[in-house]
């Protein structure tokens, strides 16, 4: 373990498209806090759509300026406060990126995403510090434990990507049964094809608009056709389903047209779930919709307990998110990190420290 630093670098995010790195003092942790050796910090593309470019959002995504950035860290336990109950120094742990209040409808559901305190919710890397720093400190009822069988910038990705898709998917259930098509390969729709594929999916179809995306979805083996987008997908995704189109789609692209060839795709009965942000869709409820009698979803991130289930899952499957990750960095260089990413020309891209940094593909 490293040894321990009165000072640390944080990174924040002014807007504009620019990084700022800064020097904190490593915090001390509290009563029911923990200090933590950040190892993997990765970026996410909700970064990069309402802080990085320029700080757009508003209530739960709403960054505070001079916040350190990151929202989904991994690290490794160096110091705990008092009253700690389960975790201490030296666990790996990630940690749900959002702490909740606790005591709400949806914090008791394992919801904190949608915790409904005003004054006490505070995402990590959002309203309070985050992931792109030496240290954070975390509340220990935020943490999830890391298994020895993941790397720490495997479980960097269960804390917003594979968390997320896994709860989407679980909402519409994927199995051998189904044929699954994925709008937006980036990477939520990538993690969206690896799970699908250890789920049994019968066949996989990607589509995006850029090229490096759709090779690397084909590259890593994680979809079976891949399609560039365009006016014909409807009819492509229907010609490789036998005609029908496929039982299940996932919208991890928040476009408006990807949007609605998940849903005109989809085959009657089938299920449609959103999970990216912002934007718009139009579609025709009768046509598209009610007359297929076709079920959507929406899905916003997901519960501690399922983050705990999707890590054990990993663990089964021997599913390594880190396989999804391009490109490594360490937090000097945090600026080329952001750029790469905001491209979009790339997988996941991670802000390593220690060991993770000298590891190039696991
Ligand atoms: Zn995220
Ligand atoms: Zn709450």
């Amino acid at each position: 373990m490293k040894p321990f630093d009165k000072e640390m670098l944080g990174a924040l995010l002014p807007g504009n498209s620019t990084t700022e790195l800064k020097q904190f003092t490593v915090p001390e942790p509290g009563h029911g806090e923990v200090l933590i050796r950040m190892k993997a910090s990765t970026i996410c593309g909700s970064d990069i759509r309402c802080i990085y470019h320029e700080h757009l959002g508003k209530g739960p995504e709403g960054y505070q300026p001079g916040m350190i950035a990151g929202h989904e860290p991994c690290g490794q336990i160096v110091k705990t406060g008092p009253g700690c109950r389960r975790f201490s120094k030296g666990n790996r742990v990630i940690v749900y990126h959002i702490s909740g209040c606790g005591v709400c409808n949806d914090c008791r559901r394992g919801y904190m995403i949608s915790c409904t305190s005003e004054k006490y919710r505070r995402a990590y890397g959002w309203q309070r510090n985050g992931g792109m720093a030496d240290y954070l400190l975390a509340e220990e009822k935020d943490l999830v434990h890391l298994p020895d069988e993941l790397s720490y910038v495997d479980g960097a990705q269960v804390a917003c990507g594979f968390g997320t898709v896994y709860e989407g998917l679980e909402k519409i259930g994927v199995s051998g049964n189904d044929a699954v098509l994925i709008t937006g390969l980036g990477p939520v729709g990538l993690a969206t094809a690896a799970l699908c594929r250890k789920l049994g999916a019968n066949k996989i179809i990607g589509i995006d608009v850029i090229k490096e995306r759709l090779d690397l979805a084909r590259s890593l083996g994680l979809c079976d056709e891949v399609l560039a987008s365009g006016a014909d997908n409807v009819a492509e995704v229907r010609a490789l389903t036998g005609g029908n189109g496929v039982e299940r789609a996932v919208d991890c692209s928040a476009h408006p047209a990807a949007r609605a060839t998940a849903i005109r795709a989809t085959r009657k009965w089938g299920r449609i779930v959103f999970l990216g942000e912002g934007g718009k869709v139009e579609f025709n409820p009768s046509g598209d919709m009610i007359h297929d009698q076709k079920t959507l979803y929406g899905s916003w991130v997901t519960s501690i307990w399922r983050m705990e289930e999707i890590v054990e899952r990993l663990v089964r499957w021997n599913l390594h998110p880190a396989d999804l990750v391009t490109h490594r960095f360490p937090l000097a260089k945090v600026a080329d990190a952001y750029t790469l990413m905001a491209s979009g020309r790339c997988g996941k891209v991670a802000v390593c420290f220690d060991e993770e940094l000298t590891v190039s593909a696991r």
